[in-house]
């Protein structure tokens, strides 16, 4: 498996290197479908992942995975592009956006033919449910059935089939392999370093692509509905690298986390009929959308319950949340459509959904901004005079990517399609720029070295703040300061906040050495990398004057195309000092009308209301 075994005179690390036509890091939905379009297309490659790849987060996605086959009724391509488009707030890259919605059909019986067991219509084409903000004609309604299911289960489906596949198409595994940094040369990736967590060895992966596919960093916050994995390493990498963090103050919270644990109960239950009510016994959602109700999109939906909350008609002893029904619901339905979540309510809320309510509150759940892309899953290194230059030898896809498709807001069942478009369109062009027949750079060793340097400077770590505790105060001052609402006081008071916990870092404790199985170092570690991206997500959101999909503020209630229809791009040094720049939003379809593309009209941007 190793191209050579140096074992360094003197030194404390056994070195193993490699060398691959691509490296992907990660091996959730989006890492598992590059690799697999990687591995049929003959290019040697390898996929490192810190846990096994069917523990990856999208297995815990429930809901679905929204493409417009039109099996429940009409749809169109061009419709899921307006949805996406309205539901970015007028924030995404129309290119990338169309490029989402057109082959979206494609990805997803690509995904049928691997293998994955959709749930099924009675004349046995794939079964799709209604899902928040996704509506018939150009989003006069009705509600469309466009997400697709394997019950509510989809994420798990999915792993299982592209882990299988990819295993099948002789890509090599590297699991429970912690990746370090990127091995930059001259601006250009050129490989990767990584940890065996199991014999401490560190492994050097010489590459001629490296394809960044990390997922989110819901950690950074003190109430989430991702895994303790998601801790944004990718996103941390390329901070590192010197480069840029696009849209960070984007943070979606998801209207329906259980209260307390904050682990999701899928939209999907609102698709299938539930519906949230108020101390009142009120569907309030009626009032503020009338149209969509309790299918409005996410951000929408999180603010009418903050404000329902505030305004005292909160439910419980603290009336500080809200009630999600689903008892009036056939429970035939809810056992074929909802298993996952009747166990969730029992086990995390003690409630018998066929009976009671959920108690629900809106919580973290996904990250739009992230590693900025083209629609090819290139790296973009934006300069002055082309704000569309890439950086060679490199790729994002997935939530550490943005490309940017979800803009200021996501729609639900839009990342799993994400993750099968953009994994697939990365495979596809790494396909033609990368030579297969040309050897693999030598590796960089001092580069190499430099990213050892800070690696024993973080294993030593020898001061007074216990990982855990810092990890801590980031999360609160994330929670409480970068919130649903957000206003200049506490905008500031959160960039105050997170400076000073990125000061605590040089006073970090690491208790164990060793390098093997060693939590306490993965998760300083980690929280280096968290930090890249708490600290560029508050000094982005406090510089953003305007209110637009999940980034609302009080003081400034509307959004202002004028002045900030533009996206966000976010440098931290070594020092935590954020430099802000910004690139303009591609607003240019791809196809032009006379070629069956969408209407310019249709999607310039208007007041969002659902
Ligand atoms: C509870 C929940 C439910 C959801 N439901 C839906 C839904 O129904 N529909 C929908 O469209 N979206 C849903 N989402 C969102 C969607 O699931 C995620 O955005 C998506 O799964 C992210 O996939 P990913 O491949 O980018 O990353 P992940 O699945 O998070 O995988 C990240 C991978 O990177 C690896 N990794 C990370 N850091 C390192 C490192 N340093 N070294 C090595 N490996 C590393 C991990 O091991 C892992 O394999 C849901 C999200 C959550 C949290």
């Amino acid at each position: 498996m190793a191209d050579a075994t140096v074992k360094k005179a003197g030194a404390a690390y056994e070195y193993v290197d490699h060398a691959f036509d691509v490296v992907v890091v990660g091996a959730g939905g989006a890492g598992l479908r590059a690799t697999l379009g990687m591995a049929e297309q003959g290019l040697k490659t390898a996929c490192i992942t810190k846990v096994f790849p069917t523990r990856s987060h999208t297995v815990a996605a429930q809901g679905g995975i929204a493409a417009s086959l039109q099996n429940m009724g009409p749809d169109h391509w061009q419709w899921h592009l307006y949805d996406t488009v309205k539901g970015s707030d007028w924030l995404g890259d129309v290119d990338a956006m169309e490029y989402l919605a057109r082959e979206a059909p494609a990805a997803v019986y690509e995904l049928e033919h691997y293998g994955v067991p959709f749930s099924r219509t009675e004349d046995g084409r794939i079964y799709q449910r209604p899902f928040g903000g996704h509506m018939q004609n150009f989003g006069d309604g009705p509600p469309v059935q466009r997400t697709c299911a394997a019950a509510d289960r989809t994420g798990h489906a999915i792993l299982h089939t592209l882990y299988g596949q990819s295993v099948k198409n002789h890509a090599q595994f590297f699991i429970e392999y912690f990746a370090i940094d990127l091995i930059m040369t001259d601006g250009a990736c050129t490989g990767v370093v990584a940890w065996n967590l199991e014999d401490g060895t560190i492994h050097r992966f010489a590459a001629k692509m490296v394809v960044l596919a990390t997922g989110g960093y819901g950690r950074a916050y003190f109430s989430c509905t991702s895994a303790h994995t998601c801790t944004g390493d990718g996103n941390g990498m390329i901070a590192r690298a010197g480069l840029p963090l696009q849209d960070m103050e984007f943070v979606q919270f998801h209207p329906t986390g259980i209260y307390g644990a904050g682990c999701l109960i899928t939209e999907g239950v609102r698709g299938e009929g539930g519906y949230l009510v108020n101390s009142e016994g009120e569907r309030f959602m009626e009032r503020y959308a009338p149209s969509a109700k309790d299918l409005a999109s996410r951000d929408v939906v999180s603010r009418c319950m903050t404000v329902e909350i505030r305004e005292g008609r909160g439910v419980g002893k603290e009336k500080d949340h809200i009630y999600l029904h689903l008892d009036h619901l056939d429970p035939a339905v809810i056992h074929e459509r909802l298993p996952g979540i009747a166990e969730s309510a029992r086990i995390f809320a003690g409630v018998d959904v066929t009976r009671e309510p959920i108690p629900v509150l809106p919580t973290v759940h996904y990250n739009m901004g992230g590693i900025p892309t083209n629609y090819w899953g290139e790296v973009l290194n934006p300069t002055r005079d082309d704000p569309d230059a890439v950086a060679p030898g490199l790729m994002a896809v997935g939530e550490a990517a943005c490309a940017s498709v979800h803009g200021a807001n996501r729609l639900g069942s839009n990342s799993l399609i994400d993750l099968v478009v953009f994994g697939r369109a990365a495979a596809i062009r790494a396909g033609k720029v990368v030579d297969r027949d040309a050897k693999v750079p030598p590796l960089n060793k001092a580069a190499c070295e430099k990213i050892m340097d800070r690696f024993d400077r973080i294993r030593h770590a020898n001061g007074s703040t216990p990982t855990a505790a810092l990890r801590e105060k980031m999360q609160r001052a994330m929670q409480e300061d970068a919130a649903v609402f957000r206003t200049q006081e506490t905008l500031e008071q959160g960039c105050k906040r997170i400076s000073e916990v990125w000061s605590g870092l040089s006073d970090i404790k690491v208790h164990d050495r060793s390098m093997i199985w060693n939590s306490d170092l993965m998760e300083t570690l980690e929280l280096e990398n968290l930090m890249a991206n708490a600290i560029t997500t508050v000094y982005s959101a406090e510089a953003r004057k305007e209110s637009r999909g999940a980034h609302a503020r009080e003081d400034f209630t509307e959004r202002d195309d004028r002045n900030w229809r533009k996206h966000t791009l976010a440098h931290v040094d070594e020092e935590g000092r954020v430099r802000l720049a910004y690139r303009p939003v591609h607003t240019e379809p791809l196809l032009k009308p006379e070629e069956g593309g969408i209407d310019p009209e249709k999607i310039a941007p208007k007041k969002r209301v659902y």
